[in-house]
């Protein structure tokens, strides 16, 4: 409809710059007015194909009818009860939801928090007061969050820590799997990450693994097969609790309920957030009975915790997800995105490697000529590549260590059409570059 900004979002950015914190940056100088569906609608009426969904939070689509319906109705019905104090029954259900939808059939508990990083600090807080130690252990290349635990937990310093410590302590960082870099089978790399626990930690102090099963942040690597179950089988001859972080890749995104389950992995506790409630905020950790009964009466918690509003629209997502069979639909999505992802891979060869599973892809960029050597980065590629997609009408997310990696999030109500107008947009842009 206009130039790409609009002069509406850029006099609304006008005025962000003198009261917003400069920390709280924006990817995209446009500010959106509603969205539905994977269509963003910004102020001055254009429109955007979305293959971020808010970074995997929008999972069953923006403004989904039945996540609408239930968070208005109970808008008007209760907003606080403060589950601490006078519960409902809303969060109960979520944790029944739960128990159903993670992996493994034993007796689970769930608490609900706010969002994703405080969900890791209670994985962690249970985890330690269960086991009595005090060591935590996670993956390179991982993502945690933006509180001062999990800033220590996170791979990269800049942006999350730099210049914001000083941090938690007891926090180990574990060689993970990066198969198209390290080029080890699952049995090797595993080998590197015990060898690590237990030459550099000791595992008789350690209380937790924390693992995303499908790195988010880090670039979308899939480990290689038996990795996760080997360090499972270790964690669980160690008496190591072990927390998948499933904060990204759960909730139906790669075709599962959760992303453990393409592994045949089955953590002690899981961790929720993201997609769990339509763009409400909520997050959850759920595991084994007797681990999560390990923090005393009152020991976990908080104001906003399990909000019913945000109850009311989880309840409407694991609906939704049965109702319209999303699992399929991530399925389906992979069909037409990675095929189209592949072909261009073949015509391009600065996309070194195309990786993914359901609704989450990703591709890695590459410098020119170096694919089977070096495989050097290439971020330059990946913010020419999303800037012309944005002033284009496509929101990519970028990720990534090295910033070299475009991630596809899109939400399961993306259609093949949509998917192959966007594809089309990369491969012009790629063709420029
Ligand atoms: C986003 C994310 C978090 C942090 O969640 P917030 O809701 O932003 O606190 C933690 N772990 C993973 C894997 C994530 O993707």
């Amino acid at each position: 409809m206009t130039a790409i900004p609009g002069p509406k979002s850029q006099a609304i950015h006008e005025r962000r710059t003198k009261v917003v914190a400069a920390g709280a940056a924006s990817g995209f100088p446009i500010y959106v007015d509603h969205a539905h569906g994977a269509i963003l609608v910004d102020v001055d009426g254009n429109q955007f194909i979305d293959l971020g969904s808010g970074i995997g939070v929008t999972t069953i689509g923006h403004t989904d009818d039945g996540v609408v319906a239930a968070a208005s109705r109970q808008v008007g019905e209760l907003t606080h009860g403060l589950f601490t104090i006078t519960p409902y029954e809303g969060y109960v259900r979520v944790a029944e939801l739960l128990a159903a939808h993670t992996p493994g059939d034993f007796a689970k508990k769930t608490v609900l928090v706010n969002a994703g990083a405080e969900a890791v600090e209670n994985g962690v807080k249970i985890a330690r007061k269960y086991t009595g130690r005090k060591a935590v252990a996670v993956l390179d290349h991982a993502f945690h969050g933006r509180t001062n635990l999990t800033m220590a937990m996170n791979y990269k310093a800049m942006p999350y820590g730099l210049g914001f410590g000083p941090f938690a302590s007891d926090i180990h960082h574990a060689p993970n799997s990066y198969p198209y870099h390290d080029g080890l089978s699952g049995a090797e790399a595993a080998a590197r990450t015990i060898a690590f626990l237990e030459k550099t930690v000791g595992a008789e102090d350690l209380a937790c693994l924390v693992a995303e099963p499908i790195q988010g942040e880090g670039g979308f690597m899939v480990p290689a097969e038996g990795y996760l179950n080997a360090l499972q089988k270790w964690c669980t001859e160690k008496g190591v609790v072990f927390i998948a972080d499933e904060i990204q890749s759960g909730m139906a995104r790669t075709g599962k309920y959760f992303a453990s389950e393409h592994f045949g992995l089955v953590p002690d506790l899981v961790l929720s957030a993201k997609g769990i409630a339509g763009g409400l905020p909520l997050a959850a950790v759920t595991g084994r009975a007797e681990i999560m009964d390990a923090a005393h009466p009152g020991g976990l918690g908080g104001t906003f915790g399990g909000n019913p509003v945000s109850t009311a629209a989880a309840i409407a997502v694991f609906e939704a997800i049965e109702k319209g069979n999303l699992l399929g639909e991530a399925k389906r999505i992979e069909n037409t995105l990675k095929t189209e992802l592949l072909r261009l891979q073949a015509k391009f060869p600065i996309i070194g490697d195309v990786r993914g599973l359901g609704a989450m892809i990703a591709m890695e960029f590459v410098m020119p000529g170096t694919e089977n050597s070096t495989k050097e980065p290439n971020a330059a590629a990946v913010s020419a590549l999303s800037k012309h997609a944005f002033e284009n009408g496509v929101i990519l997310l970028t990720a990534g260590t090295y910033g070299n990696v475009i991630r596809f999030l899109p939400s399961l109500a993306v259609s093949d059409a949509l998917i192959l107008d966007a594809v089309g947009v990369i491969e012009d842009a790629l063709a420029r570059l």
